[in-house]
């Protein structure tokens, strides 16, 4: 296999910026329909036997340290949690991979007025969405779909499941994850050694480092450009954008011509490089004529609860997000909430768990509470979080980062519905481990956001949202959001599966439009 290059005044190639969920499948799609690909990565490339099983090792490799400010009710030293490496994200990431539910794609509709919140629907409905989810969910290998086993549970899992039935829950499962259950894609299976968050050693789990970034490398359509920060987005008179400015491995600033460009940055980054690329033409940057872009920040509210055991539990052996409770991801007011959450199963490892359920403890009080590790159970409940024009990325006035770029600001403070879904559940995920025995629980109430989303989100109209349902930027045709950022509602589940779903049928929609010469 030889690897493409492409000149950086070949101005027919489609840019993509990052190489994760959204943007190493958007890359992938075009390169195997024949359209050449050039993606900027601003993190450098790790091969598989590079990883160690290792969170401590692996954390300061991948993990995206470059500064961000943020206040509100965000943590300030670590406001998000994301990647910088080839894969982006999903190389931390745990797997599970749920599908949205109709009514979460019509919030506006379904949850009716929520003082504070701006929800629209989705220009989309459920069943436009549904066949790009089997498609996504083949091309990742979910489990229990498409006639591929679940995951068997772990202990932790079966804690749950035994705790799940004494509160009368019936939705209950391992769930679906990107993890291969059976071999598939020429990826072994699970082989259960709980360092999911260190990246998988055996590449059992779905990452764009190891399945589309290579795949697009075989078409000879793909050039992958490690180290590559982009900058902001050229247009030209008219608005079309026609290149990215980016700093390559060592520094120096490159113009790279596009016919497209897809940004696929993760919700922060995105909405700072379409900010960042401000002209006197565009002076609040490009897509953001209706001061949209980066509004709409959406992080779903995530607590968890570690509770000690009356006997071992070994909650680090086995995937660390593996199984499900979908009972309490509905839109039932009468819990005093609108919308809904999803319980799982979760593993800590021993730094994690002192950092996160300890804070306070020290000396002997600490090492006491760690001497029952392998006692603990783990839940992790995750929930929607709404959409307010208020919740915003802003550049920094004033701070820059080691490439002289203006710092993204987070501003994210926390909607009375997510307040009162997190105590809900806070409450169910005490209940459930005490139903079955735990001695003791610890309340975790808030980590770094991981799920980040709605930046620029879709819309039927400029007026309400940033790009249109293809991803298209209003205003600039051949300029795409191809992440989280284009999300109306952050939703219970998780949503990487919906961000693949999303860069498959944008794929489609711009090699149609490709070949008609519309694009
Ligand atoms: C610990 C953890 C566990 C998670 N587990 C799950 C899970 O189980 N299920 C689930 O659905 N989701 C999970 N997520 C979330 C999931 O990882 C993200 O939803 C997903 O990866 C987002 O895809 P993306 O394409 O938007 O961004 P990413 O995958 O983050 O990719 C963005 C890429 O853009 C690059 N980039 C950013 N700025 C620039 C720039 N200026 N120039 C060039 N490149 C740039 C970044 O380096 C990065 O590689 C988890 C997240 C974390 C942190
Ligand atoms: S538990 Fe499975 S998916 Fe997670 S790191 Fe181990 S082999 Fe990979």
């Amino acid at each position: 296999m030889s690897i493409r290059h492409f000149n950086l005044d070949d101005d027919t190639v489609v840019v993509v910026i990052g190489s994760g969920a959204g943007g190493g499948t958007l890359a992938n799609e075009l390169a195997q329909k024949g359209i050449d690909v050039v993606c900027l990565e601003a993190g450098s490339r790790i091969d598989l036997s590079d990883i160690v099983n290792d969170e401590a090792k692996m954390f300061p490799k991948v993990t995206w340290l470059d500064q961000r400010t943020g206040n509100g009710d965000v943590i300030p030293s670590f406001p998000a949690w994301t990647c910088k490496t080839v894969g982006g994200t999903t190389f931390h990431w745990t797997g599970v991979c749920p599908r949205f539910q109709d009514y979460e794609l019509k919030p506006a509709s379904t949850y009716g007025t929520m003082p504070g919140t701006n929800y629209i629907d989705w220009p989309l409905t459920y069943e436009e969405l549904l066949p790009f989810y089997e498609k996504a969910e083949q091309k990742m290998g979910v489990t229990g779909r498409n006639g591929r086993p679940k995951l068997p549970a772990n202990n932790n899992c079966k804690v749950m499941i035994a705790g799940a039935q004494k509160l009368g829950y019936t939705s209950v499962s391992t769930g679906h994850h990107a993890i291969n259950s059976v071999e598939f894609d020429n990826r072994p299976s699970c082989q259960q050694t709980g360092f999911c968050l260190s990246g998988c050693v055996y590449g059992a789990k779905w990452s764009t480092l190891y399945t589309e970034i290579p795949k697009a490398e075989e078409t000879g359509h793909f050039e992958l450009r490690p180290q590559s920060m982009a900058v902001r987005i050229t247009h030209d008179k008219e608005g079309k954008v026609n290149g990215v400015d980016y700093l390559d491995s060592t520094g120096i600033l490159k113009h790279q011509k596009a016919r497209i460009v897809s940004v696929a940055a993760n919700a922060i980054e995105t909405a700072r490089i379409l900010l960042n690329s401000s002209t006197e033409k565009y002076p609040s940057g490009l897509g953001n004529g209706n001061d949209l872009v980066g509004r709409h920040y959406m992080r779903q509210f995530t607590n968890m609860v570690m509770s000690v055991m009356p006997g071992p539990v070994n909650f680090h052996r086995g995937t660390v997000v593996g199984g499900l409770i979908s009972d309490e991801a509905r839109h039932d007011p009468s819990r005093g909430f609108s919308s809904g959450y999803l319980i799982m199963p979760v593993a800590l490892s021993p730094e994690s768990l002192t950092v996160n359920a300890f804070p306070g403890l020290w000396g002997k009080d600490l090492a006491d509470a760690l001497s029952n590790y392998t006692n603990f159970a783990g839940l992790l409940m995750l929930g929607e979080d709404p959409p307010e024009l208020t919740n915003r990325i802003t550049l920094h006035k004033d701070q820059k980062d080691h490439h002289g770029l203006p710092v993204p600001h987070i501003h994210y403070k926390e909607h009375d519905n997510t307040k009162a879904m997190r105590k809900h559940a806070m409450q169910r995920g005490i209940d459930l481990h005490s139903a079955v025995g735990a001695l003791n629980s610890y309340e975790i109430w808030n980590v770094p956001a991981g799920h980040n989303l709605g930046t620029a989100r879709m819309s039927g109209s400029p007026k309400t949202g940033v790009c249109d349902k293809w991803g298209s930027v209003f205003g600039h045709e051949n300029l795409f959001i191809s992440d989280g950022s284009s999300f109306c509602s952050s939703a219970a589940e998780n949503p990487t599966l919906t961000i693949v779903s999303l860069a498959i049928r944008q794929a489609e929609y711009i090699a149609r439009n490709i070949k008609t010469g519309t694009l």
